[in-house]
Order: structure tokens, then sequence, then C-alpha cells
């Protein structure tokens, strides 16, 4: 049996979100995962290439009406640019806020078909979840579904910290350990 569906709550106690997201695989003809930590990686991964698309990369937002003329100009000449050669603003891409980030996951039951934004990819990630045409889940055994009864926002962001460690960096000066991700990450489902 494969992990197929994750069902996930954020925010905690009275904050929690009245609705759950549920996030399915087999779109993109994934048949699933084995192990609760790989599974919610791969969310993580694919909602921090949607997070650095949306709110980090200075080359993605260089249409923004925040932007001077002259900084889009040299982004647009080298997207690498670290600064502007006309005003000496930085161009580089934002710093990575774990804050931001819980608060980007935690919007996105807000969210539409039309906001979530790009379908398949973003930040050259193709995507391995999928919120929409979650019909499958209805009816699914249990065992292939994995559910975060709260918090979700803090397990995807401890998922992200340890896959990609280079972006705990000194703005991440709180611990975020939870007991649920070293659960999961353990292969435990929490109770
Ligand atoms: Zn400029």
């Amino acid at each position: 049996m494969k992990l197929r569906f994750i069902v996930m709550t954020t925010g905690y106690a009275e904050s929690a979100s009245t609705s759950c997201l549920i996030y399915q695989c087999g779109f993109f003809g994934n048949p699933g995962y084995s192990t609760y930590k790989e599974a919610i990686t791969d969310l993580a991964l694919d909602l921090y290439a949607k997070f650095y698309s949306d709110h980090l990369s200075s080359y993605e937002n260089r249409y923004r009406l925040n932007v001077n003329k002259c900084c889009r100009d040299a982004l647009i000449l080298n997207k690498a640019a670290k600064f502007c050669s006309e005003c000496g603003t930085q161009t580089h891409d934002k710093d990575f806020d774990p804050e931001e980030f819980s608060e980007y996951v935690s919007d996105l039951t807000r969210t539409t078909c039309d906001s979530y934004g790009n379908a398949e990819w973003a930040n050259e990630r193709d995507f391995k979840w999928w919120p929409y045409w979650a019909g499958d889940f209805i009816g699914a055994p249990k065992e292939e579904i994995i559910f975060m009864a709260e918090n979700a926002e803090v397990i995807l962001l401890e998922a992200l910290l340890d896959a990609k460690p280079d972006l705990r960096s000194a703005l991440c000066e709180d611990d975020f350990s939870s007991k649920e991700w070293e659960q999961f990450k353990n292969n435990i489902h929490p109770k």
C-alpha cells in the first residue's frame, strides 16, 4: 500500500484553519510513497518552489509595481544581476524567512485555481503533489492517507529545512523541531 494522499490542517488550537487541504499525487502519474518522510518532504519542496517563485525570486517578480524600471531592465538583461547598475539597488533574491513560508502555507486554504499559481511546475521543479482532482480520496483506505491534524505549516517547514539545510540561515534562530515531524521522519504516524 502506497501513501497517496496528504490531508492537512494548518494552525494550532483556536487558530487552526476551518477547512483542511487535500493533496494527491496520482495526477502527475506518481504511484505514491513508501515512507511518510519522503512524501512530506516532496510536498515541502513543491511548496518551497512555489513560494520561491512568488515571493523570493527577484527575476520572477521583476514586473511588480514596486520594482524600478531601471532595476527591471537590469534583471531582464542579466537574470543573475545582484545590483542595478543604474541606481545601485540590490536585485538579488530575497532571503528565506521561515515565518513568511509558514504564513504562505497557512494561506493556501484561501487560494483559488487562479491564485494558486502555475499548475505543474515552479522554479524548475516538476510538482509531485496537487490539491485538485482529489476525488480519488473518497473511499481511499486509511493506510494511503497522511493526516496532519494541526500545525501542518510547522511540519512542512521542518521537512523543508531538513531537505535544504542551506535555508537554515541566521534568520532561523528558533528551533522549529516538533514532535510530529520527528515521528513522521521515523515513519511513525502521530496519533
Ligand atoms: Zn535600478
